[in-house]
């Protein structure tokens, strides 16, 4: 295992500084050499996968990472500091923010939530949905987690 592949091993983990080294040139991360994960059941109702995490070394903040949403799955409510941009692309998916109205989306709509709003994403209750999830991070943090999105909203 090479520097640069050690590298994004540890950042596709959460490590930072550890490994990190100059930028010399374009890093390829390969497919296939992040396992998928799950997302976990503070932050999810419902069966999501995670694969191809991506997180830019310093300065730059950007990371993000393809979501993978089982029927009926979803996010809790949340925010992100400096917003997230949402591009889906397999299946049929739902968003929504606080008060808002639930808004369906399809493979190649790209979905903007602005800094600091409320709201949730996931699958529709009978088919599921992928989209690829990108957000800044402010003070080192892209979320803020809040309480499940529960049936009752989630049927709305
Ligand atoms: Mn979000």
């Amino acid at each position: 295992m090479n520097m640069t592949t050690l590298m994004t091993v540890a950042l596709s983990l959460g490590a930072s500084a550890a490994f990190a080294e100059p930028d010399k040139g374009v890093t390829v991360t390969r497919a296939g050499t992040q396992p998928s994960t799950a997302g976990p059941s503070t932050s999810f109702t419902g069966a999501v996968r995670v694969d191809s995490r991506f997180s830019a070394t310093a300065p730059a903040t950007v990371s993000g990472g393809t979501v993978t949403f089982e029927p009926g799955a979803r996010t809790a409510w949340h925010t992100h500091p400096l917003g997230q941009t949402l591009i889906v692309t397999a299946g049929v998916g739902l968003v929504q923010h606080w008060d808002g109205e639930v808004q369906e989306i399809r493979p190649g709509d790209i979905t903007w939530i602005p800094p600091g709003v409320k709201h949730w994403h996931g699958a529709t209750a009978t088919t599921g949905m992928s989209h690829i999830a990108i957000s800044e991070a402010l003070d080192g943090k892209s979320v803020a987690w809040m309480e499940h999105v529960s049936d009752e909203q989630y049927a709305r």
